[in-house]
């Protein structure tokens, strides 16, 4: 009785094959196709599950089920995904990715959202193991967040935890989700990579895109952010320094309003940039942290690129 576990992500594509215990069997990962449609999506999805089964070697009979985390607005019960305005021709719209995904790999598909799925993992396998209560932040192409609270995640009405969307300069940048001022604006790396194609128009130099096209992408990755920083690239730290200066504002903000005893730093860029990086947001918040004798723990996420996929495997947990 395997499970297997999607990571859908606007730059790549996780999955993994997960044992009963929990162990990683196999697993594989491929970037998001970034033009066509949802179904161009699910096709590459359904490679990569096909893909996990292969790198581990596993009879494909024995995986019974399949989680998915996903961006955009999820419907668990009708097995939609919509708005996932990160992932191609996919923004407006409302599309059963389950009915399709099983259609393609004869699986039962359970979806969940990409960062709650994500905490869970924490929660139960990684950094998050006994805190009660954290706040999980996912930097990567957007600002994802998570609230557990009394062992529990936190999900409001569905749409908890929405961190990236807290407001860290009233009338600042323009976020991706059209407000101004958000913590994805400064943070998220779609915005970051936005703000440097602008200041290059405007004439300022980096190395970032030169990085880019040598590593045979087409997006700032979070690889590419490192190798800038690593390099000393001047508009890769200063866009970096305002990733933490925002981040160090969302997080101390949150943690005023909910005392959680810890704060778990993830997503991709997180992960890449490291334990470093978790140091320096610790030191922005609690420039905002009204309690500062009683400070939460500041935590690199532990499951690293696996940690989304391996939660959505236990979203399909009988
Ligand atoms: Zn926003």
């Amino acid at each position: 009785m395997l499970r297997a576990g999607v990571d859908l992500g606007g730059t790549k594509i996780q999955t993994v094959i997960m044992a009963p215990d929990n162990t990683i069997l196999g697993s594989h990962r491929c970037l998001t196709p970034t033009d066509g449609g949802p179904a161009d999506v699910a096709e590459a999805i359904a490679g990569a599950v096909r893909a996990s089964i292969e790198d581990g070697l596993v009879d494909p009979l024995d995986v019974t089920a399949l989680g998915l985390g996903s961006p955009g607005q999820i419907d668990a019960a009708a097995g939609t995904v919509s708005n996932a305005g990160n992932l191609p021709g996919w923004a407006a719209i409302t599309y059963p990715l389950a009915d399709d995904l099983f259609s393609r790999l004869g699986l039962p598909v359970k979806l969940g959202n990409d960062v709650q799925v994500a905490v869970r993992a924490e929660a139960e396998l990684g950094a998050g193991r006994g805190y009660g209560s954290f706040l999980g932040i996912f930097a990567g192409t957007g600002i994802g967040g998570s609230v557990v609270m009394a062992d529990e995640l936190w999900l409001g009405r569905g749409a908890a935890g929405e961190i990236g969307h807290m407001v860290v300069a009233l009338d600042g940048e323009l976020c991706p989700c059209g407000r101004r001022g958000c913590t994805e604006a400064y943070a998220g790396r779609a915005a970051m990579e936005t703000t440097a194609r602008q200041w290059v128009a405007a004439g300022r130099s980096t190395a970032l895109f030169d990085i880019m096209a040598a590593k045979g992408r087409t997006r700032l990755a979070s690889g590419v952010w490192a190798k800038a920083l690593s390099r000393g690239d001047e508009m890769a730290i200063e866009l970096i320094d305002r990733a933490v200066v925002a981040l160090g504002a969302a997080a101390g903000s949150a943690v005023n309003l909910l005392d959680v005893e810890a704060v778990i730093i993830g997503g991709g860029l997180g992960i890449r940039l490291g334990e470093e990086f978790v140091e320096r947001i610790r030191i922005a918040a609690m420039d905002h942290i009204v309690m500062p004798a009683q400070p939460p723990d500041f935590r690199l996420a532990e499951l690293g690129d696996l940690g989304g996929a391996m939660g959505a495997a236990l979203l399909a947990t009988p």
